[in-house]
């Protein structure tokens, strides 16, 4: 299949609302990362959905809206608690579960009786699902496991020649995957941390927010059981920002014939060793996360990340990390 590379013009996005129709894949730019976008109304294109992307059958897909109105032709209850975030928070990046409707299909819940909804912030990635006038369905447009791609040459380096079209808009302004919130059942819980923080959803809801932290623990969200955002080169992760510790963890990799590199701030700190500067700060870091990632991979065959803030934000960050490291948290 020759992949279309479209833009944000009004015959590229008419183009793109077409091909959802027609139960093509389209790839498009949202603030958290890229989506690969299928029609939520066809089976078989939300099938191929997983297929492009290599991702196992019962890790259930996020369906995007534009326009607070289409919840209700995705969820079939919205109780309080719900509408009150659903009024407050969104547009953003926060995706909320809900009781599903009957008529939206198994191969998007895998199965469960509850359906995960986000209508974004980014202004391109809602003019996209205006053109293609129905709910549609998005994982990340990468290959199941690896970093999401946060520009759209990234989704091209996964999925061209295996998707109908990317549509190149802007690079991702938060660089990391959606708060994932759970607000089906008595209590709130936060299945997945992202840039929507459990102090924020507590300040609308005006009660304490449950944060999933184990992945092992009882699962609701069956994605944060698989192995994730994992650059192809072995990655450690540091949280005590120690130099003298990182400088030797990196010289004993160098002693056992690794090229490694430091993934850290104020890299100076580290006497001329090959590094990369995490950011400054955790909106920073989260940005450019995943495509450090993969720039790094390419040119080194260890890295070592170093991170060491503890705000809110900074736990979805850390839980990518910890992720993208295997958990070799040294
Ligand atoms: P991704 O599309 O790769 O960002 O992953 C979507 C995330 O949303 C995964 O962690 C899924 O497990 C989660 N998710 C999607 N639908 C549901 C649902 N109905 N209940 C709980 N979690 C969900
Ligand atoms: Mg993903």
């Amino acid at each position: 299949m020759q992949t279309k590379y479209l833009h944000f013009n009004d015959a590229d996005l008419q183009l793109a609302g077409k091909l959802i129709r027609d139960g093509q894949l389209v790839a498009f730019p949202t603030e958290t990362v890229y989506g690969l976008g299928a029609d939520a109304y066809n089976e078989n294109a939300v099938k191929s959905t997983y297929l492009a992307k290599g991702r196992p059958s019962d890790n259930p897909l996020i369906v995007h809206i534009w326009n607070k109105s289409q919840i209700a032709d995705v969820a079939s209850y919205v109780s309080a608690d719900a509408r009150k975030v659903i009024d407050s928070l969104m547009p953003a990046s926060l995706t909320v579960v809900l009781p599903k409707r009957k008529e939206i299909s198994d191969c998007i819940t895998a199965g469960l009786n509850t359906v995960a909804i986000r209508m974004p912030r980014s202004q391109q990635a809602r003019d996209f699902l205006r053109y293609a006038d129905r709910p549609v369905t998005a994982p990340s447009a990468n290959i199941s496991g690896r970093p999401s791609p946060t520009c759209w040459q990234r989704v091209a380096e996964d999925m061209d020649g295996k998707i109908a079209a990317v549509l190149c808009g802007d690079d991702c302004e938060v660089g990391i995957e959606s708060t994932v919130l759970d607000l089906s059942g008595d209590s709130p819980v936060i299945l997945r941390p992202g840039a929507v923080t459990p102090q924020q959803i507590q300040a609308v809801l005006g009660k304490p927010v449950n944060v999933i932290t184990d992945p092992k623990s009882k699962v609701n969200s069956p994605g944060v059981r698989y192995k994730h955002y994992a650059p192809c080169v072995p990655m450690a992760l540091d949280i005590s920002g120690n130099a003298a510790k990182l400088c030797s963890y990196y010289d004993e990799l160098v002693a056992r014939g690794y090229r490694p590199v430091l993934l850290a701030a104020d890299t100076q700190r580290f006497g001329g060793r090959n590094c990369c500067d995490i950011g400054s700060t955790d909106e920073q870091v989260a940005h450019a996360l995943f495509e450090n990632l993969r720039k790094l991979e390419r040119q080194y065959d260890y890295i070592i990340a170093s991170y060491t803030s503890d705000t809110p934000f900074a736990q979805s960050i850390l839980n990518r990390l910890v992720r993208s490291a295997g958990g070799n948290v040294i």
